[in-house]
């Protein structure tokens, strides 16, 4: 089969490798769609490749080809979503159902091989069933709005309540969705692209605040009477939309942080003492599992994608690239800002062979 394998920093290639079969109890999946994830950036451009040779992409669509011994869920042409979390299932914290933190675990697309392929094999709770309303397209983006749910679901989450989202990101507008879907009174999108925020409000966001404007945070407050966010999700790991979750955060607020910080990063006293001031619970969010594996986040994506109530636009992607052109796809990151939304690597029919 064909693959965009990487062998070396900047050095990815579309080539021939072997096709893998599905052993006991793994399907193998002939892929439709795959997302780059901001953490395959400095995968194939940085030195956060595990080992080469490697064949990364870990948000993906297809249909099941083939189904090992022992598969009673799946059968071929089955539409599935990929889950990339291969976690040990032994160890404590697999043991009470927290999978984002095993220690122990295997992932699909960094640790074995994933989906920036024709194929790919995964065991039979990687594969989660969508049905014939979701697209493929969309299928490629079940990974990010189960990030964006299993952090709303971080904080004890209630309905009635106002919402801010920092960063209007793939992450951030499922975020803001979730927290609609579950109840919002209010929910707010930040960001400083005047595109994000538009979608923002087209994927049914109640008010956005465009935070490159100097009186952002007059505007902010007045969105709550004064009173600050009764929960605050930072979805960008920017050290500005950090600092700003302890500023808008209300009164016994709840505060996430759901974006991956990338730099070194440090608060005036100030900054800091609004958590005491305050009195909020601050908490972190990791990946998108919870028991019975891979969890309700991936059973809500399903099924809220389903009914439509959980939202796509083809805004979300940015472009779309067959599996030969993987390679420029990736030099696209070398220019800051270039890189506007998610781009789908296509690895199937003839454009995806050009
Ligand atoms: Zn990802
Ligand atoms: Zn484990």
């Amino acid at each position: 089969m064909k693959a965009g394998v990487v062998h070396a920093k900047n050095d990815i290639r579309f080539e021939e490798i072997g096709t893998p079969k599905p052993g006991k109890g793994q399907v193998k999946i002939k892929v439709k769609y795959t997302g780059i994830c901001g953490s395959d950036v400095p995968r194939v451009n940085g030195d956060a490749c595990h080992f080469f040779p490697n064949v990364l992409g870990h948000e993906f669509s297809g249909t099941v080809a083939e189904t090992g011994e022992e598969v009673t869920s799946l059968k071929p042409g089955d539409r599935v979503a990929g889950v990339p979390l291969v976690p040990c299932m032994e160890c404590e914290d697999c043991l009470r159902g927290d999978y984002s933190l095993c220690k122990h675990y295997s992932f699909i697309g960094s640790r074995e091989f994933g989906s920036f392929a024709e194929y790919v094999v995964v065991p039979e709770k990687n594969a989660v069933p969508f049905g014939e309303e979701v697209s493929f397209e969309q299928g490629a983006f079940f990974e990010p709005a189960t990030v964006a749910l299993h952090g709303l679901n971080r904080l004890n989450y209630q309905g009635g309540k106002t919402v801010a989202i920092l960063g209007g990101g793939t992450i951030g507008l499922f975020t803001m969705q979730w927290a609609k879907i579950f109840g919002a009174l209010k929910v707010v999108v930040f960001d400083i692209t005047p595109e994000r925020l538009d979608l923002a409000m087209r994927l049914g966001a109640d008010a956005v605040v465009n935070t490159g404007e100097a009186d952002y945070l007059e505007r902010a407050k007045e969105l709550t009477a004064g009173k600050g966010y009764d929960y605050v999700y930072e979805t960008a790991g920017n050290t500005v939309t950090i600092k700003m979750a302890f500023q808008l955060a209300a009164n016994k607020a709840g505060v996430c942080m759901i974006g991956t910080p990338t730099r070194e990063l440090s608060f005036s006293v100030d900054e800091w003492e609004n958590m005491n001031r305050k009195e909020f619970t601050l908490t972190g969010s990791w990946m998108s599992y919870s028991a019975p594996f891979p969890g309700k986040e991936w059973e809500l994506t399903a099924h809220y994608f389903q009914t439509g109530q959980l939202k796509f636009h083809e805004s979300l992607i940015f472009k779309k690239v067959p599996l030969a052109k993987i390679g420029e796809a990736f030099e696209l990151y070398k220019t800051p800002g270039a890189v506007k939304g998610k781009i789908l690597v296509d690895s199937e029919g003839e454009e995806g062979q050009a």
